[in-house]
């Protein structure tokens, strides 16, 4: 039966939204509340081939969802809100308690505002996202799907650092890595596509490289996350837009005692003011420093350079880590869209049996290997509201299995256990 499912990202004054129709994955509505918490918010949404934009006052998150809930009911996109059968939520964090997503329930929340100090910026808001749908849709279930998840299953060899063992005591200090939804969806789109053509996905190797603003890696191995690039924060592995990626630890304490810099200054320079910005003094977008590149700009040549060497260099570190690859995938903004990056990474492994198709490369083909390449080079559009929803789905059900299990236990026995 088909049923209608909210994928939703909450940020701190932004709420982004898709209306999916399950299991036909039809996008029914999407859009994203802009400047949440000011007089001059933005809501856009898209829905039945139009885009409509409007500018209101926008207190709250609690208020954007009913808002939100009214628009779709005005431009009858839905004729009752008894339509909405489960809301999804992107968590960032969900530390070592969940290694799945998860039903919401009090319990469950209060887990989520416990991991907040491994995610401060990011689980707060995520809770006020799911407590504006609660209060919204009392009736509907709602699901946390964490950016965590699907790397809980690296090994200890992967997810410690190799510092004193009490700060994973304390702290809890750890290789969590992010992305998760993503490279769960790669995974088993690349799986999926295996079978289709008559190949067995049982442990099939996959690499896949997350390229956008934000950016990993993921080594995947029959389904499984073995390791990743991001790490304790989203600040570690690769060079991104604005961040710095791996850089020698020591900079900071020489950087705080030169500069009188404080944590939060350090943590700033390096998630906002670094990475291909900084490099290329010019943008964090690919785009523009493609483009000065192009007209001779050396900076910009700089950053693209270092950033397609971190990416090579971390691919080649994960084929050793699943002894051989399979398939490796580009998705995100960056991975999906620049043939020009993709080439760069490729040409960097060659050396590894790895060879581009250039003009299956310049289409944006599926396949995008040559014949004589030892594993696939793919791209794979990413979904992650996708992913949400398909996850919101399977957990609903599951609860609802359980309860039905609990209501026949209680029925025959006369007592809850
Ligand atoms: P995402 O975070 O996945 O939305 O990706 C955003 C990034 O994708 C932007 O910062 C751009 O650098 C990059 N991007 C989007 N389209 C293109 C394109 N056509 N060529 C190169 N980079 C692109």
């Amino acid at each position: 039966m088909s049923k209608k499912i909210f994928a939703v990202n909450a940020g701190s004054s932004s709420l982004k939204f898709q209306l999916l129709d399950m299991p036909s994955k039809h996008v029914i509505a999407k859009g994203i509340f802009e400047k949440i918490g000011s007089q001059q918010g933005i809501f856009t949404m898209e829905f039945k081939g139009r885009k409509e934009k409007e500018l209101l006052d926008l207190p709250s998150h609690q208020f954007a969802v009913q808002h939100l809930l009214d628009a779709l009911l005005k431009q009858q996109v839905i004729r009752s809100l008894d339509e909405i059968d489960g809301v999804g939520h992107r968590v960032a964090h969900g530390g070592e308690s969940f290694g799945d997503s998860v039903y919401v329930d009090e319990r469950v929340m209060s887990i989520i505002e416990e991991l907040a100090f491994l995610a401060p910026s990011h689980n707060p808001v995520n809770l006020t996202g799911i407590a504006a749908f609660k209060k919204a849709l009392p009736q509907v279930g709602n699901v946390a799907v964490f950016d965590t998840a699907f790397h809980q299953s690296l090994r200890p060899e992967f997810f410690c650092y190799p510092i004193p063992s009490r700060y994973y005591e304390r702290y809890q200090i750890r290789k969590y890595g992010f992305h998760g939804t993503s490279h769960q969806y790669i995974a088993e789109k690349v799986a999926a596509l295996w079978e289709e053509q008559g190949e067995s996905a049982a442990d099939l190797r996959i690499i896949s490289c997350h390229l956008g603003n934000g950016a990993s890696i993921c080594a995947i191995k029959n389904g499984c996350s073995v390791n990743t690039s991001m790490g304790f924060t989203p600040l570690a592995g690769l060079m991104m837009g604005s961040r710095s990626g791996d850089i020698d630890p020591m900079i900071l304490p020489f950087l705080m005692q030169q500069e009188g810099l404080t944590a939060q200054a350090i943590s700033d320079l390096l998630n906002k003011e670094s990475g291909l910005l900084a490099v290329s003094q010019l943008s964090n977008d690919v785009r523009d420093i493609v483009e000065a590149s192009q007209q001779g700009d050396g900076k910009a040549a700089l950053a693209l350079q270092m950033f397609v060497n971190r990416i090579a260099q971390t691919v080649a570190a994960y084929i050793t880590d699943l002894a051989g690859l399979d398939a490796l995938v580009f998705t995100a903004g960056i991975g999906e869209h620049s043939a020009l990056i993709r080439e760069m990474v490729i040409n960097k492994l060659n050396c590894l049996g790895l060879f581009l198709n250039p003009s299956a490369n310049e289409q944006g083909q599926l396949f995008i290997q040559n014949k004589d390449s030892k594993a696939k080079i793919l791209i794979v559009p990413t979904d992650e509201e996708l992913m949400i929803a398909q996850d919101t789905m399977r957990i609903l059900e599951l609860e609802q299995q359980s309860s039905e299990i609990q209501t026949h236990k209680v029925a025959r026995t006369g007592h809850t256990t």
